[in-house]
């Protein structure tokens, strides 16, 4: 399996690119955004972990040159605990999961494995489940031809269910992901949106589109309303 680390910070890189080889990883290191575009585009790489703040271009910009090329390789986005925008943008631009630093290795190599198992799948830009239908792009989610309004939060929300259908997400994983890193209320918030969203978009009386899986969180039905 290879893996490209981009990371301009060299012990930084040079730690990831240890830890991985002891993971078994054959791993390629680029420490700047143009050479990890490069390198991205010249190889098949099975998952390619990207730091937002680069030299030359961002790692927002190199996800969306990949994905432009229709260079499918699963990306992990490492973003800092300032950049508090960077998950949305992150994932936006084509990443499909992103880690705060500072992060445990067995963290970031579990999500690894997570996302060499899902592969290479070519992605729409438009994300679609069952009716719902998501532009992360325009920012728009409609249920069949109706266009539906979501406040920010909704909208992260409903992004990061769409983005993993049937996946089930812990309370506290839906709040790392849609929250601030620094977020320390209760997971009592996440209930709370799921039901404003369960407002929004289901039908009085029908299966929900939000699940709730009982002792563990929620997951995203594939219905057809
Ligand atoms: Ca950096």
């Amino acid at each position: 399996m290879r893996v490209l680390v981009v990371e301009d910070e060299i012990k930084m890189a040079a730690l990831l690119k240890r830890g991985l080889e002891e993971e078994g990883y054959a791993v390629d290191v680029a420490t700047d955004g143009p050479e990890g575009l490069w390198m991205a585009l010249e190889s098949d790489y099975a998952v390619v972990v990207l730091d937002i703040m680069l030299p030359g271009i961002d790692g927002f910009e190199v996800c969306q040159q990949m994905r432009k090329a229709e260079k499918w390789s699963p990306v992990l986005m490492l973003t800092a605990k300032d950049e508090i925008d960077a998950r949305v943008k992150g994932l936006d631009s084509g990443a499909d999961d992103y880690l705060t630093k500072p992060f445990s290795f067995s963290e970031l190599a579990a999500r690894l494995r997570a996302l060499i198992r899902r592969g290479t799948l070519p992605r729409p830009t438009v994300l679609e489940v069952g009716d719902l239908k998501l532009d992360p792009g325009k920012r728009q989610v409609w249920k069949g031809q109706d266009e539906i309004n979501l406040s920010p939060k909704e909208f992260s929300l409903l992004e990061m269910f769409m983005r993993h259908p049937g996946e089930v997400f812990s309370r506290t994983r839906l709040i790392e992901h849609v929250w601030d890193f620094a977020y320390d209320g209760t997971s009592n918030v996440v209930d709370q949106y799921v039901a404003y969203l369960r407002r929004k978009l289901d039908k009085p009386n029908s299966l929900t589109y939000i699940e709730t899986v009982r002792g563990t969180g929620y997951r995203l039905r594939n219905l057809q309303h």
